[in-house]
């Protein structure tokens, strides 16, 4: 059998969707898979809709996902031009191989192309055969002399020696027309797989790309993890024949296949990519993740006005609790600044729970002879706090990590401290008393 050869053939008309992305992706891991190529053609021939910043846009994503292709824009290969605006010659001699075999004849300036009559079978790999008989004869060439989708499509595919078409299921009504032009040009046609639609996450709409959550650009600037993202695209019709989801790009290309695609459509949820996002980012070697944090802090936290190893500390201790690179200014803030806020509520709510002001006041009084400030020492001082005054250690540990930072959630509480240092706890501790 030939080698694979699939195809990725966005239209640059719009930002980069979720829906392209997977189909991107599913063409993407199906070369791999198979030792095959990954070829990226532009369709780029409404000159009305096509525009740079889309083209640019998608160029962009499709390389934030890690998505490289062998063949296409930038890395060129033996079957370009790689844009189709660049390739009226190719089309214009299809044309006339098609006139002469007596396909096509021309009507109000337009250039028809004579259907067979006959039911086309497509071989699809993920919905099997499906039958399907084109009734009218359809434009190839437009009376302005434009070549439309249907032909260029197909032909691309032939002169790129395209083995495989794997494409949204919205295709599927092209394809008998698709099969025909494959047809009177004498060659076999490739193999389909026409992918399920993706739904938004509520209702039975297609996801459109007004819904939160459909641009792969946001992803990117909401500091997403580019593997997480497309861990999470490879299930939206695909999934493990094992029960786990979360797994190694390198273990999907091995797992995947297009005939195990499903066949119903998949439904978008939002919380369930979050979660992904989040599993990545804690499993992230220390060093990744350090450098993905300070990209996203140089703009909005004073962190070069401190010491590197204080930095490094400060992140050691959040990556494990830390949910997205979006909310790590704000999750970290009250280390690199004293005029953080507190949240009242959460305060109110403690307090009417125990009493805050005299476990701080307790907790102060044993600290300020600690000499060591480390876990140990500040979890054996807590607990024999607790069991002098005869009562639960979490009361002094909500107490203190809200007095030191204002908030009730964070690291632990152990090591926020022996980060934050003596000094600075203290300062925090009278601050707090004096004002409350
Ligand atoms: N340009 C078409 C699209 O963006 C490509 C269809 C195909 O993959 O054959 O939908």
């Amino acid at each position: 059998m030939n080698d694979v050869r699939v195809r990725f053939a966005p239209s640059p008309t719009g930002f980069f969707h979720i829906g392209s992305a997977r189909t991107a992706l599913f063409n993407w891991l199906y070369a791999k898979h198979r030792g095959g190529k990954f070829i990226l053609r532009i369709e780029d021939t409404d000159d009305e809709r096509d525009r740079k910043e889309f083209l640019d846009v998608l160029i962009h994503g499709l390389h934030w996902l890690g998505l490289h292709w062998d063949e296409g824009p930038d890395v060129g290969g033996d079957y370009g031009p790689y844009f189709q605006s660049q390739r009226s010659d190719v089309y214009q001699k299809h044309i006339e191989i098609l006139g002469d075999g007596g396909f096509t004849y021309e009507r109000d300036g337009a250039l028809y192309f004579k259907v067979s009559h006959r039911p086309q079978v497509i071989h699809d790999l993920i919905r099997g055969d499906v039958s399907r008989e084109e009734e009218k004869d359809f434009v190839i060439v437009r009376s302005n002399g434009k070549p439309v989708f249907h032909l260029v499509n197909v032909v691309d595919d032939i002169s790129m020696r395209i083995t495989h078409i794997i494409r949204g299921e919205d295709h599927l009504s092209n394809t008998s027309k698709h099969i025909e032009l494959f047809n009177a040009f004498g060659v076999k046609p490739p193999l389909f797989a026409h992918i399920p639609l993706i739904l938004k996450s509520q209702g039975s709409g297609k996801m459109s790309k007004r819904d939160t959550g459909a641009l792969i650009e946001d992803y990117e600037k909401n500091h997403f993890i580019a593997d997480a993202v497309c861990n999470y695209l490879c299930l939206l019709g695909w999934s493990p024949k094992e029960d786990r989801e979360i797994l190694p790009l390198d273990e999907i290309v091995r797992l995947f296949d297009i005939e195990d695609v499903n066949r119903n459509n998949a439904r978008f949820d939002e919380k369930k990519m979050s979660f992904f996002n989040s599993e990545y980012l804690r499993a992230l070697p220390f060093d990744d993740f350090y450098g993905r944090a300070l990209a996203v802090l140089k703009s909005s936290m004073p962190i070069g006005e401190f010491d590197i190893q204080y930095v490094r500390d400060v992140l050691a201790l959040c990556q494990e609790k830390l949910r997205s690179f979006a909310e790590l200014p704000n999750f970290i803030e009250y280390f690199f600044t004293e005029s953080f806020a507190y949240d009242r509520d959460a305060l109110a709510k403690l307090q009417s729970k125990f009493d805050v002001q005299t476990r701080l006041h307790e907790f102060k009084l044993a600290f300020e002879s600690l000499d060591i400030v480390d876990e140990t020492s500040i979890e054996n001082l807590i607990r024999e706090l607790a069991a002098d005054h005869g009562v639960n250690t979490g009361e002094y540990i909500h107490s203190v990590r809200f007095a030191v930072s204002g908030r009730t959630v964070g690291p632990g509480l152990f090591g926020l401290l022996r980060v934050l240092g003596k000094q600075v706890i203290l300062k925090r501790l009278n601050a707090f008393l004096s004002q409350n």
